[in-house]
């Protein structure tokens, strides 16, 4: 049978962390099994449910590259399925009517909580019976599943191993709301087995619906899917991830400049694991990616591993992917790379010194943009009057330059040190704040060589201007 995965968020918040790795590992496992994914928007709760949610799960989806085959389905476009089945369920007395109001549940509840028992539902419970005894056709009421009171529900579930779970320890759940609208536990259900799911991974907090669930598949006579419940993510601290870790949302990864396949990276080892390794492309994570290696017990996020491995995809990506997530970041900055060198030379260039591409987009802009002043402790250590003569120097050499090239450069520095009978710092240093503005930068002759000739010696005569009006101060 072909393996079918789904994603079935909640619209109420954007795609958060624990709901990407949810994703990844549902997709993955498809693709492992040249399957399908699905993605199913669960809408059912109208109040808590936005479009703006729909929206931004939809981009982080995308944005992680989290395709899917189908959908994505709306719950809120299947009300009429969901009715036809909870009728159905009536007619066969596998459901029924519950008149009982709240208030007489809650009473129960607390009684039971008093009493020492644990709180449930109980259908024969003599103030329930009496309540729908004497209610008439018309009055508002919920409709419950009909549990079964006997024997238990018993799964294998592909990460927590056998599960069994006694019917006494079930109440009957209600499926329709006394507004009319199906609830989510039976919605599901009725999804997946419509949507031909095969395997539902998801994460460990569905874990106590799973046996209710199971029920009610059997109920309907639909085949019972395979279940992977996944441990929750805890933050670098060991309490439960939360908007206190700092980025949540998987865009605001995107906004901090992480590489998607760095996070997708990052996210697959947390909480599965190939022998020891860290690093995995796409095509190996979905090549050796199963359902069983997954870990049982909860991870903690690492912020300083999740670092380390976008400084290597920054290094080590084809500079073209790179240059298609760093253009976000420069358009957020004004940069226009059509007035300049090559991106992806730049990425090459600087790359390598960077953990985030927010740090790359903030040392790539005097490639593209000139700037009208120099970094004030830069200049003020470098561009004194004793660079006069480096700078003059190399100007000279820079101007009747014929090859325009690093090694060029690099014998222009060499040359400037030759005839000045001075040491490198006292020629690099001066040229690298006149052609970036700031005192840190990848190798000065590389740098200069990406600049381009006019505006190296623009900013040369820049710099000398800058030293000309110190000295006259
Ligand atoms: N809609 C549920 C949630 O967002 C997931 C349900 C499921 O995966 O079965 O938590």
């Amino acid at each position: 049978m072909k393996v079918k995965t789904r994603f079935a968020p909640s619209p109420t918040g954007f795609l958060h962390i624990g709901g990407a790795r949810t994703a990844l590992y549902s997709w993955l496992f498809a693709k492992h099994m040249e399957g399908e994914f699905v993605l199913r928007i669960e809408d059912t709760d109208l109040e808590r449910s936005t479009q703006e949610a729909v929206d931004a799960i939809i981009e982080g989806m995308d944005w992680l590259g989290l395709n899917w085959d189908e959908g994505p389905y709306y719950q809120t476009k299947r009300f009429d399925r969901y009715n036809q089945l909870i009728d159905q369920l009536m007619a066969e007395d596998k459901a029924y009517k519950c008149y009982a109001p709240k208030e007489l549940l809650d009473e129960i509840r607390e009684e039971q909580m008093a009493a020492g028992v644990k709180p449930r539902y109980d259908a024969a419970h003599p103030r329930i019976v009496e309540a729908n005894a004497g209610a008439k056709d018309g009055d508002p009421h919920v409709i419950r599943f009909r549990n079964p009171t006997e024997g238990s529900v018993v799964f294998d579930d592909h990460i927590r191993g056998r599960i069994e779970i006694s019917n006494s320890e079930l109440d009957d759940l209600i499926i329709r709301r006394t507004d009319g609208s199906p609830t989510y536990n039976f919605c599901v259900v009725v999804d997946d087995w419509d949507m031909e799911i095969t395997h539902v991974i998801r994460g460990e907090d569905h874990i106590n619906n799973t046996p209710r669930q199971i029920n009610i598949y059997q109920a309907l006579g639909a085949p019972v899917p395979e279940f992977a419940h996944c441990s929750m993510i805890l933050g670098d601290d060991g309490t439960k991830l939360s908007k206190r870790h700092g980025a949540v949302s998987v865009m605001q990864y995107r906004d901090d400049g992480y590489l998607p396949n760095a996070l997708l990276n990052y996210l697959v080892r947390l909480g599965w694991s190939h022998g020891d390794q860290e690093v995995f492309s796409i095509e190996e994570m979905t090549k050796l990616f199963s359902l069983d290696k997954i870990s049982k017990s909860a991870s903690a996020f690492n912020t300083e591993k999740l670092l380390w491995l976008n400084n290597h995809y920054i290094k080590t990506s084809d500079p073209e992917y790179v240059a298609s997530y760093l253009q976000w970041h420069l358009d957020q900055r004004n940069i226009d790379t059509a007035n300049g060198p090559d991106v992806k030379e730049v990425i090459k260039l600087v790359g390598e010194r960077c953990n985030t591409l927010v740090e790359l987009a903030d040392q790539v802009g005097y490639f593209y943009q000139d700037f009208e002043t120099f970094d004030a402790d830069a200049a003020k250590k470098h561009l004194r009057p004793v660079a006069k003569a480096p700078l003059e120097t190399a100007l000279a050499k820079v101007e009747s330059l014929a090859e325009w090239s690093t090694e060029a450069l690099h014998q222009v520095i060499a040359d400037t040190c030759a005839d000045l009978e001075v040491g490198m710092g006292k020629v690099g240093m001066p040229l690298r704040v006149a052609v970036t503005g700031g005192g840190q930068s990848p190798s000065v002759d590389a740098v200069m060589c990406l600049v381009g000739k006019e505006r190296v010696v623009a900013r040369i005569q820049m710099a000398l201007a800058f030293i000309a009006e110190r000295e006259a101060q």
